[in-house]
This record gives structure tokens, sequence and C-alpha cells, in this order.
């Protein structure tokens, strides 16, 4: 299941990120067993120096 959540914030600017976080939760019980970031997201940034932002993003996904 795919959920959006604000963040830590952004690298660029002092808005919080907007995170696509992919949730796997156990079978039995329902509870949240593991969260995955699939997404980062800063409106401001990713409109206003996409080239920045990219290179951030870029650095950032290299912890997986
Ligand atoms: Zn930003």
């Amino acid at each position: 299941m795919m959920i959006n959540r604000y963040g830590a914030p952004c690298p660029l600017c002092p808005t919080p990120l907007l995170l696509n976080v992919v949730q796997v939760r156990s079978a039995q019980s329902g509870f949240v067993q593991r969260e995955r970031v699939n997404g980062r997201h800063c409106r401001n940034c990713e409109a206003a120096r996409p080239e920045q932002w990219n290179e951030v993003m870029r650095a950032l996904c290299g912890d997986g």
C-alpha cells in the first residue's frame, strides 16, 4: 500500500519533503511491518531549480 507523508525538511529549502511511502503489512495482524520510501518531492524546488533538485535526489536515493 502506498501512502503520502511529510518527512524531513527539503535539503534545498525549509519545506518538508512529501514522501511516497510503501507500507508492507503483516498478513495476520495487519500492522505495518516495514516501510520503504519510494519517492521524495518538493514542489518548490522541483519547479524552481530542477537541476539542483535532481542532483540532491540522486544523492539521497543512493541509500535506498
Ligand atoms: Zn525544496
